[in-house]
């Protein structure tokens, strides 16, 4: 099958299993499984962070880092669109009991400063007590703008607050963009870091920031349910990706961009968006379940909504973009 619904779907190809079958073991919440130490030390060293916590998913990975942040009754300034936000199952809240303030994302993912600025709480009885300010990068496969990461953060410090980026795809900004991991992730006191997406294993996530934040984080963990024992298995898959998948990146981004010029010579379709591994377009609404069907039929799945999105990835190639563009086209050419 051809899966364009998600960079989600990428299975561990042969290497990478080798790499996960041959690790060196032990229990972690011992502390003493030495591949999960090493996955955590490389990926700080690359961030330029003092530490990092290896994590099954990235959601616990996100949430475990708003839980050491934010303190019941405190309040983290977030995007509408943000996966902390919207995806995440209201965990901050549920969990956390931390309040979340969302602000509508811009075309370009951003937070408008000025919103950002008048949703800092004054500090009396009334409010929560803004604590936390996150962003998303890459957001809806879309880079945030490195001149406004700066201002952005640069006013809500001022104003005494932390930052955690969730960078679940920031290797696909890396990557887009030309700027550094450590780059990225310096103006972050935390960032959360996906090896299930686009970089291939099967799942996995590190935070990282300074080592008060990652201890507290380690806590939360544990209370979270995440603490994990020979789980060098998966962070042996995390460090295969990262010696093997990152810059096999800009090939997703360069398949996505002829998805995006195949589905924009088709009159019938609008292409919305397209940034790196993602592309959003607009088919007419009741062509999408049909449609889905027939690609389904084609060895092809997708997700056809009014607005569908389409993720490109390891397992998915050139080849693969060319049928499915030659499979819609002829959707729309039959009688
Ligand atoms: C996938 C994703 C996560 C974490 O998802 P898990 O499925 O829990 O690993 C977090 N943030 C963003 C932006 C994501 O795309």
């Amino acid at each position: 099958m051809i899966d364009l619904r998600s960079d989600t779907v990428t299975r561990p190809d042969q290497p990478m299993l080798a790499a996960m079958s041959t690790a060196e073991l032990g229990d972690d919440v011992w502390g003493d499984d030495p591949t999960v130490l090493r996955l955590q030390a490389v990926l700080a060293e690359r961030a330029g962070k003092e530490a990092g916590l290896f994590f099954p998913t990235g959601t616990q990975c996100n949430l475990a880092a708003l839980m050491a942040h934010c303190a019941r009754g405190d309040e983290y300034i977030v995007g509408q669109l943000a996966h902390t936000y919207k995806y995440e199952g209201g965990g901050a809240a549920v969990l956390g009991s931390i309040q979340p303030q969302p602000l509508e994302n811009a075309v370009d993912g951003t937070l408008p400063l000025d919103k950002v600025a008048a949703a800092i709480k004054p500090i009396d009885d009334h409010f929560a007590r803004t604590r936390l300010f996150a962003l998303e990068n890459t957001i809806g496969g879309k880079v945030l703008p490195a001149d406004y990461v700066a201002r952005a953060v640069e006013l809500v410090r001022q104003r005494g607050l932390a930052t955690h980026l969730d960078g679940a795809r920031v290797f696909n900004a890396a990557v887009a963009s030309g700027q550094s991991l450590a780059a990225l992730c310096a103006p972050f006191d935390s960032v959360s870091i996906c090896f299930s997406k686009g970089l291939g294993a099967p799942v996995g996530s590190v935070l990282l920031g300074s080592q008060a934040l990652i201890g507290a984080a380690h806590r939360w963990r544990k209370v979270l349910g995440g603490g994990m024992r020979q789980s060098g298995v998966l962070a042996a898959a995390c460090l295969y990706a990262l010696d093997h998948n990152v810059e096999r990146l800009a090939d997703d981004h360069a398949n996505a961009q002829l998805l995006a010029d195949g589905l924009a010579q088709i009159d019938q379709v609008t292409v919305q968006s397209h940034a790196t591994n993602m592309v959003f377009a607009q088919f007419p609404q009741e062509h999408c379940a049909p449609l889905e069907a027939w690609l389904k039929e084609r060895g092809i799945l997708t997700q056809m909504l009014y607005a569908s999105r389409f993720a490109t990835h390891k397992d998915v190639s050139r080849a693969d973009i060319d049928t499915f563009l030659s499979a819609v086209k002829a959707y729309f050419a039959r009688g």
